[in-house]
């Protein structure tokens, strides 16, 4: 019999995977954990009813996550990196790419997504856990940044949802911590989902970014698995100039690189920070 997997993300709204071959299926310590196939979207994971990825459509979200603050920064300055969540791995593959990262702690407080990425997903780490520059740390992010004595040139938040276990990572506290825990220059990068469907999300972040960073902005990419509307990335600096690196340094910087990307381009980096109007207003 055919099983669809539903999103129940949305109160009025619905959408239906079908799962070809269900891998894995169980209620870890957090969460709920789906891993299935799907003909056209590849292998997908889902965490309490909510598509966190698909193996055809992650680098999208993945390489607009890491490649954004890292060219920002430049290969001087990018160098320590944290990543909050991200267990599967996407996030920490392409940030290992930049051979100037030195350290790249990855802080996710779900032991079991770690495992069974690396298990059933290995396509989206590709062998990143492995790499002698990077750590994974078992714990709860809002701990993590509050106690942490390392500095980090860039956070990335690849975060669930802000219900169960990541509401918190949506708090003024999450946010100070992370503030605190960042060089300068340094940017912190948040996941904002999606604005048509969520609007106080966006909101929300930016009002709180509004009164920790000096700079901040929202920057949106398009994953057809996020299903209602163009997804938003948070941007928040505690330098005014890092957003505004000319578009021809940006391209200097990631021909220099060598990294090959799919989605992420320099014209895509700054064009992503124009926002439509309805966007544009709950990013003040
Ligand atoms: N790209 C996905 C999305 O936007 O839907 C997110 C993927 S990643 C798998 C999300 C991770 O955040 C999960 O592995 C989850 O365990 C982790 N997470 C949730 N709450 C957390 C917390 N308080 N501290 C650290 N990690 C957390």
């Amino acid at each position: 019999m055919t099983r669809w997997v539903e999103e129940t993300l949305h109160p009025n709204f619905r959408c239906a995977l079908k799962a070809d071959r269900v891998l894995y299926e169980n209620q870890t310590e957090h969460q709920h954990l789906i891993i299935f196939d799907n003909e056209t979207f590849g292998r997908v994971m889902m965490l309490d009813g909510v598509v966190q990825l698909s193996t055809t459509d992650e680098f999208i979200y993945h390489e607009m996550m890491s490649h954004v603050p890292l060219f920002s920064l430049g290969a001087e300055r990018a160098k320590r990196v944290l990543i909050i969540g991200g267990g599967d791995g996407g996030v920490m593959r392409e940030v290992l790419k930049h051979k100037s990262v030195e350290r790249c702690v990855l802080v996710d407080i779900d032991r079991t997504v770690v495992d069974l990425s690396k298990e059933h997903l290995p396509e989206v780490s590709q062998g990143a856990f492995d790499d002698p520059r990077a750590e994974v740390i078992i714990a709860d992010g809002v701990k993590y940044v509050a106690e942490t004595d390392e500095r980090f040139d860039a956070i990335i938040v690849d975060s669930t949802e802000p219900v169960g276990p990541a509401a918190v990572l949506f708090t003024r506290g999450f946010f100070e911590g992370c503030a605190r825990a960042l060089n300068k220059p340094g940017v912190l990068i948040t996941q904002n989902g999606l604005p048509f469907m969520h609007p106080d999300h966006l909101r929300g972040t930016m009002e709180l970014f509004s009164t920790i960073f000096a700079d901040r902005a929202t920057y949106l990419v398009d994953q057809p698995t996020y299903f209602g509307g163009p997804f938003a990335l948070a941007w928040a600096s505690n330098d005014t100039s890092l957003r505004d690196t000319p578009l021809d340094e940006i391209a200097k910087r990631h021909a220099a690189s060598g990294i090959p990307t799919r989605y992420y381009t320099p014209d895509v980096h700054k064009a992503a920070f124009a926002l439509p109007g309805y966007v544009a207003k709950l990013s003040v």
